[in-house]
Order: C-alpha cells, then structure tokens, then sequence
C-alpha cells in the first residue's frame, strides 16, 4: 500500500509521495505547465455591458491567434511545416464563423459573461462532436478543446504555457503530460517532471526514462502544491518530489545525486561484457526505443539490438500519417546504427493512452480495450500495408523483425501474417529486394494470448512479453491510474503463471520468448524472469547496465530454483520478498 501521500517538514518544506517512473535526481526550479485549474465565472452583465464583452470576446480572439501563428511559425522553422500542420488545424477552429456567432447570439440572449456562455457553447459542441458517426467530425474535438482552453486563458487573463516558452532548464509540473507533449521534451530545457496522474507503465513514465531525465508521476497534488519557479527537487529513484526544500534537504540531495551519478558510470563498465551468468548462461539483453534518435543511447549502455522500436511516436505531432518513404528512411536508418544486432519494429500501437491529434482514435470509454494497436491496423489495412512495405523495404538494409502488438487470439495472428504475405508479394512483383528470411514475432499482452500461446506459436518465430498490458488485463488494474496503483504488481503470482505459460509454449515449438515490458527492467525480479526461461530481456537503455549487473551476479541454477519456489507461493508480497532476499544473497550491499 502507498504510504501518506504528502507531508510537511520544517519551514514550508513540502514532501510528495509519488510513483518513480524514471532514475536519476534533479534539483532545479519548477515550471507548472498550466498555472492554475480554470475557474469559469457566472457573472451576470447588464444589458449596457453587452458590447463590451462583445469586444472582449474579439480581442482573446485575436490574440489567440497570434499566438497559434506564431507557434505555427516557431515549429515550422525548427521542425517543418509536416509538424506545424496541428496549428493549421487549430486556426481553423479559430475562423469557424458558426461557433463564434453562436457564443454572440447567446451572450446577448442570456446577458452572462462571456467565457461563461462561450465555454457553454463550446462545450455542447464537443458533446456532439465527440459523439458523431462522421469520424471527421469526431477528430476535430482535441483541436477544438485545445483552441478552447487557449482562448478561456486569454478571456481570463491566465497565461497559457507551453514546453516552446522554456527558456532556461526547468523542472515540468503538471496534470499530466500526453506523449506527444514527452515526444518534443529532448529538444527543450526540461531537467526533470512531475505529474498529478500516471502509473509506473503509463507511457509518459516510458518516455521520461528514454529521455534520460529523472521522473516521478502520480503525485496527485504537485500542481496544486508549486509555484512558478518554485525550488523543487525530483527524487526519481524513490518516487519523491520535494517543494521548497530547506537548506538541509538540498546538501542531502547534492551528496545523494553525486553518489547515483558515480554508481551509473561504475555501471557503464560493464558496457562491453556479456549478460552472462556465473554458470555461464547467457541471455540476449536489449533495449527498448520510441524513436530513431534512441539508438546512440542503446549503444552507450551496451544493449545487444532493440527487442521494442514503439513506431507509433513517428505518428504523433502531426496531422498526416508518415509516408512509406519517410517510414522506410527511419526503419533503414535505425538498422543501419544498431547492425550487427537485430531490431524487433512493432507494427503500429495506437490507442490505449496514446492518443493523437489526428483522425483515427475516435474518443472511447475503455480506450485500453478499445480500437486499439493490431485491432486498428486490421481495419485500416491501407495504413498498415503501408508500415509493412517500408519495413520490408528496409529489412534489406539491415537485420529488422517485424512485431504485431495485442494479439488476442490466432485468428488476428492469421490476418496479420495474410496481409503481410500480401505485401511480400506485392514486392516481389515489382522487384523490390527485402529480407525473405525476415523473423515474425507476436507481442503477447492480452491474458487470451497468454492462454493460446500454445496454438499462437505456430504461427510465428518469437514472442515478446508486453508486461505493462498483460499486467493491467489480468490484474483488471488500469496502469495509467495511480490510485490503484499498489495494485499493479508485477509480481503477482498470476503474472507468474501466465509468463511461464508462455515461455513453455513457446519453447515447445522451437521459438524463442523476450520480454519487452518494463517488468524486463525491474531488477528486483530480474532473477525470477532469468529462471523462468526467457531468452531475451529489452528495456529502456538506462536501464540496461543494472540488469546485466544482476546477471553477472547470479547462477541460473539459482535463479531456476527461485523462480520455482516464487511460482508456488501465494501473493505478490511473498514473491517480492523471496526474490529480495536471494538478490541480496547474491549481492550483499544492494538496495532493493
Ligand atoms: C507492453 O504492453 O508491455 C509494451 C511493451 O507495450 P506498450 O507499453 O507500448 O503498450
Ligand atoms: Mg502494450
């Protein structure tokens, strides 16, 4: 169970409990994103006053507008007009004469302030809209809630903020981060973020870990408990956010973060060696990527190849879909870095908690068991065909498997690999070289696959476990929602079972078994994973060195007993436990 989530210490020290979603300590000042909730007025106007909040409505429009243009200019400078497009569309909100005659004929009717009557309208539009069967009607509501708040901001006087006003390196506050606001965080000044919301998986937490900055989310109140430029230290390897620290708190943290600094590069060391146990068991250890750019990193941790390139950030940050030449560059590019080692491309995963601006995520009530990943590229197979030529295409150039993400059940696996063999054809027709040999693997992330992977592992050469969805649906524990996070437990004996489920089944039919969830990198269990058989481990590239030290550390013949004992035990408390004891067993002075 989580512990009290807040207290206060001497002078106006404020400590948050939060959940670690990426190691490291930063002590820095805090930039909220947002500066406050907003707070919408029922004022009444008397009639006289009518016109004047007629020209306040036009002057937060005008000014709204400058500032979509001028951000519209700003990211088509340092990232191209494909990127910029978003704030093309959002302009457009902004010129719908409809909506805004609307807000006037209302205004003048009921005699209510402004930002009232205009949240009003704007309000019953995204009802409808969101509710519509045109799905492009269905796609403008992000745009127009975003347009929206824009202009409440400017009718209110509160400033809105964004990443492109940093302008010196800060620590990001705020509600939540979507991953396309995480996607462009490597090219402003964020040091460190907090969040109100999120789980240790939530892809937000994923992306703070390949952007190598220290991040703690689920902290429930650090909006509400921040100022602007407040002192503020992120302690990502406990999970802690502290608000103005004392002077006391600082000196720990300075000493606290040198010593981490020290124990990463000590780590780096290791960069060069196998993941090879005592006895000699050696297990293929790689490293997850959302975007091309990841791979240096990949390399600098010594990671042996990409069992998780996440394409769909390729997707996101943009109103158009990437062409297949502009995917094929990125696949070439990504296998050319990391050659002579393999990169496992999953096919598109939209939906669940990665929305994107664009038009093909209608709004859901359970969106992580909705239209989503595999689900989606089957009914839109023009999309799909798409991302599969150009990963053929590339799988020339270097050595590339292709991975589908949420298979349920062997009929998807059979339309998948039919429409991948159209493809192939298709190909072959026009003489255009890829790999023939090219390995098909499937993602096994729905507790249904879990269960058939017996029949599912005929049809493909590897698996790879997604942890961070077979965990949320076997444990029914929603892993982007910090209040039942305590309940996300990795090491829940159900989790157990349906992981070596699968390893058996697929080692039945000859075919090799990775783990690419973040479970992959909790080092806790690192034991228990190597014992249960898996061949292959991939995690963020930060996390890479401390796992190959836990494997270096240990005997697999340990490791198979412990994972024995840990499959008969009743409770994720009573595995957690056992696999602490042995790690520290093997490792004296860890601190687990
Ligand atoms: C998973 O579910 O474990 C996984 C690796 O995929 P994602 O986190 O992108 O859903
Ligand atoms: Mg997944």
């Amino acid at each position: 169970m989580r512990k009290s989530k807040k207290s206060k210490h001497k002078s106006n020290e404020i400590v948050l409990k939060g959940i670690p979603a990426a190691p490291g300590i930063t002590i820095g000042r805090a930039y909220p994103l947002y500066d406050e909730e907003i707070r919408i007025p029922r004022r009444r106007i008397r009639e006289g006053l009518v016109q004047d909040e007629i020209i306040r409505f036009k002057k937060a429009l005008a000014r709204t507008r400058s500032e979509i243009l001028a951000i519209h200019k700003k990211i088509a400078d340092e990232m191209g007009m494909e990127k910029a497009r978003i704030f093309g569309a959002h302009l457009m909100v902004l010129e719908d004469e409809v909506l805004m005659s609307e807000v006037i004929a209302k205004l003048k009717k009921d005699r209510l302030a402004v930002e009232y009557v205009f949240w009003q309208v704007l309000e019953k539009y995204i009802r409808v809209l969101s509710k519509s069967d045109d799905e492009y009607l269905r796609e403008r509501v992000s745009d127009i809630t975003d347009v929206g708040r824009r202009i409440l901001k400017n009718l209110l006087g509160a400033k809105h903020r964004s990443l492109d006003e940093l302008k010196e390196k800060a620590v990001v506050v705020a509600y939540d981060l979507s991953p396309s606001d995480t996607a462009v965080m490597h090219r402003r000044n964020v040091i460190a973020f907090a969040t109100d919301i999120g789980g240790r998986t939530s892809h937000t937490a994923i992306m703070a870990k390949s952007l190598e900055i220290p991040a703690v989310v689920g902290l429930e109140t650090v909006t509400s408990s921040v100022r602007n430029n407040s002192a503020i230290i992120v302690d990502g390897n406990r999970g802690l956010t502290i608000i103005n620290p004392s002077r006391h708190t600082i000196k720990k943290y300075q000493l606290e973060k040198k010593r981490f600094e020290k124990f990463e590069k000590h780590l780096l060391k290791l960069k060069n060696l196998p993941a090879k146990t005592l006895d000699g068991k050696e297990i293929d250890l790689a490293a997850n990527i959302e975007l091309p750019t990841d791979v240096p990193s990949v390399l600098a941790h010594g990671a042996k190849g990409i069992g998780l390139y996440r394409t769909e950030y390729m997707y996101m940050n943009r109103k158009d879909l990437p062409s297949e030449d502009e995917q094929f560059k990125a696949y070439k590019g990504a296998a050319l870095s990391i050659s002579p080692h393999s990169i496992v491309v999953r096919t598109l995963d939209l939906g669940g908690d990665k929305f994107l601006s664009q038009f093909e995520v209608p709004y859901e009530m359970n969106p992580f068991l909705g239209w989503r990943a595999i689900r989606f590229c089957l009914a839109r197979p023009d999309i799909f065909k798409t991302q599969l030529r150009a990963i053929l295409r590339a799988s020339h150039y270097g050595k590339l498997k292709i991975m589908y993400p949420m298979i349920s059940g062997i009929e998807e696996l059979k339309q998948a690999n039919a429409i991948l063999k159209e493809v192939k054809e298709e190909l072959e027709k026009k003489s255009i070289p890829f790999d023939k040999a090219i390995e098909v693997g499937a993602m096994i992330e729905v507790p249904s696959a879990a269960l058939t992977s017996d029949v599912l592992a005929k049809e493909v050469k590897f698996f790879s476990i997604g942890t961070n969805d077979l965990i949320q649906y076997a444990l029914a524990v929603d892993r982007v929602n910090e209040k039942i996070a305590y309940l996300y437990e990795p090491a829940h004996p159900a989790v157990l079972r349906l992981i070596k489920t699968i390893v058996d089944n697929a080692h039945r039919e000859n075919i090799w078994v990775g783990m690419c969830g973040e479970m992959a990198g909790d080092i806790t269990l690192t034991m228990i994973l190597l014992g249960l058989g898996l061949d292959e481990l991939s995690t963020s590239p930060i996390i890479v060195p401390e796992v190959k030290r836990i494997i270096r550390a240990i005997k697999y013949e340990d490791a198979r007993k412990v994972a024995e004992k840990a499959l008969s035990l009743s409770t994720g408390g009573e595995v957690e436990a056992l696999a602490k004891a042995k790690l520290k067993e093997a490792i004296p002075h860890i601190a687990v």
